[in-house]
C-alpha cells in the first residue's frame, strides 16, 4: 500500500512492532457460526512458495513477474520483491468475452518489466486482441496502478482510472458503498463490493468460478492500515454477510508481509522474506476480524495470528489525504 511507503519513516521512528500492541487476540481455535477455526492452514492454491526476494537483490536474476496459473482461466501474478518491496499480487480472470485484470502493480511500465508483455506471453496475443481487457484497481494507492501507462491507448482495453468519480461511474453504485455490482466476463461472473476503510476507493471482487474473494489491501496477511475506522468496520461487516451467503474458498489480498510464525511480520521495506506466510486467508479470518471489530467501536490495534489491524494516526491520515488530493 502506498501509505506504507509514505509512512516508513514515521513507523520506523515510532518503533512499531507486533509486540507493542494494544489488543492481542488469540485466535488459535474458535467457533464462528458453527465453523471451527483451525490454525492448520491448508492453502487452496497449489503454489506453496512465491519468489520472496533475495539477500543480494543487486544480483537477483528472477523475472519481474512471477505467474501462477491456477486453471486455464485464472492467473495470479506477483511482482519481484527485489524490484519493489511492496511485491503486490495482481489477478487475471478470463471469461469467454472479456479478461479482467485487477491492479497493474507497483512497477512503472518499462520494456524490462512490462506487465502487458507478461499478459501477452501468458494469455497469447490472439486472445488478448480478440477479448476486451478490462483493467480495474483494488484501490487507488500507487503500488496498485503504477503499471497503468502500459495499458493506456492500447486497442480493446478498458482502463478504469483510479479516481472516485471514475470508479463510481464505471461500477454504477447507486449508494456507495452499499450494494453489489456484477461484471459479466462471458460465462464468468465477478461480483464487486465497495469496501472503503483502508482507502476510500477500495473494492473487493468475488470470483464465482473459484469462489475467491480478492480483498486488495482491505484484508491480507500483513500489517493492514485502516484510515477510516467506521468505514472499515462497516465494510468488513458487509463482506462477512456476503461470505455467509456465498461460499468463499479463499481470501486473496494484494501483499504478503506476515511470517509463518503467528503475529510476526517482516519490517516495512523488506526485500527478502524467506519465511513468509501463505497468500490466502480462510473465510474464518474474516469472521474473526468482524467479531473483533464489532467489539471495538474506536480505532484499536488488533493483532491476529495471520494479520494485524492498525489504525492510522492523525499524521498518517494527513499524509494520505495530501497524496489523495494530488492524485484525485
Ligand atoms: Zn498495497
Ligand atoms: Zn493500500
Amino acid at each position: 500500500m502506498k501509505l506504507r511507503t509514505l509512512a516508513v519513516l514515521t513507523l520506523l521512528l515510532s518503533g512499531c512492532s507486533a509486540n507493542s500492541s494494544l489488543r492481542a487476540y488469540d485466535n488459535s481455535l474458535e467457533q464462528f457460526d458453527g465453523i471451527e477455526v483451525n490454525e492448520q492452514h491448508q492453502s487452496v492454491i497449489a503454489k506453496a512458495n512465491w519468489h520472496h526476494g533475495a539477500v543480494d537483490c543487486d544480483n537477483n536474476q528472477s523475472a519481474a513477474h512471477e505467474v501462477y496459473q491456477h486453471d486455464q482461466q485464472t492467473f495470479i501474478i506477483r511482482q519481484n520483491k527485489c524490484l519493489t518491496f511492496e511485491a503486490p499480487f495482481i489477478y487475471v480472470f478470463v471469461g469467454s468475452e472479456k479478461i479482467l485484470l485487477l491492479d497493474t502493480g507497483a512497477l512503472t511500465d518499462e520494456p524490462k518489466h512490462s506487465l502487458y508483455q507478461t499478459l501477452q506471453q501468458t494469455l497469447g496475443r490472439e486472445q488478448l486482441t480478440r477479448k476486451e481487457l478490462l483493467v480495474l484497481h483494488s484501490h487507488s494507492h500507487s503500488d496498485h496502478y503504477q503499471g497503468d501507462a502500459g495499458f493506456e491507448g492500447v486497442e480493446n482495453i478498458k482502463l478504469v482510472p483510479t479516481t472516485a468519480s471514475d470508479v463510481n461511474r464505471f461500477l454504477g453504485f447507486d449508494n456507495w458503498p452499499q450494494g453489489q455490482k456484477v461484471i459479466d466476463l462471458g460465462d464468468r461472473a465477478i461480483t464487486v463490493l465497495a469496501t472503503p476503510g483502508h482507502q476510500e476507493e477500495a473494492i473487493t471482487l468475488y470470483d464465482h468460478k473459484n469462489q475467491w474473494l480478492m480483498t486488495g489491501d482491505t484484508l491480507y496477511p500483513g500489517l493492514i492500515y485502516v484510515k477510516d475506522w467506521q468505514m472499515y468496520r462497516n465494510s468488513i461487516e458487509r463482506l462477512t454477510t456476503f461470505a455467509l451467503n456465498n461460499q468463499v474458498t479463499a481470501i486473496l489480498g494484494a501483499h504478503i508481509e506476515m511470517k509463518k510464525q503467528p503475529s510476526l511480520y517482516y519490517p516495512i521495506g523488506s526485500t527478502y522474506q524467506p519465511d513468509e506466510a501463505s497468500l490466502d486467508l480462510k473465510v474464518q479470518s474474516l469472521h474473526q476480524l468482524n467479531a473483533q471489530l464489532q467489539q471495538h467501536q474506536q480505532p484499536t490495534e488488533i493483532i491476529f495470528d495471520r494479520f494485524i489491524i492498525k489504525p492510522m494516526n492523525g499524521f498518517q491520515r494527513l499524509l494520505s489525504n495530501i497524496a489523495r488530493w494530488i492524485t484525485q
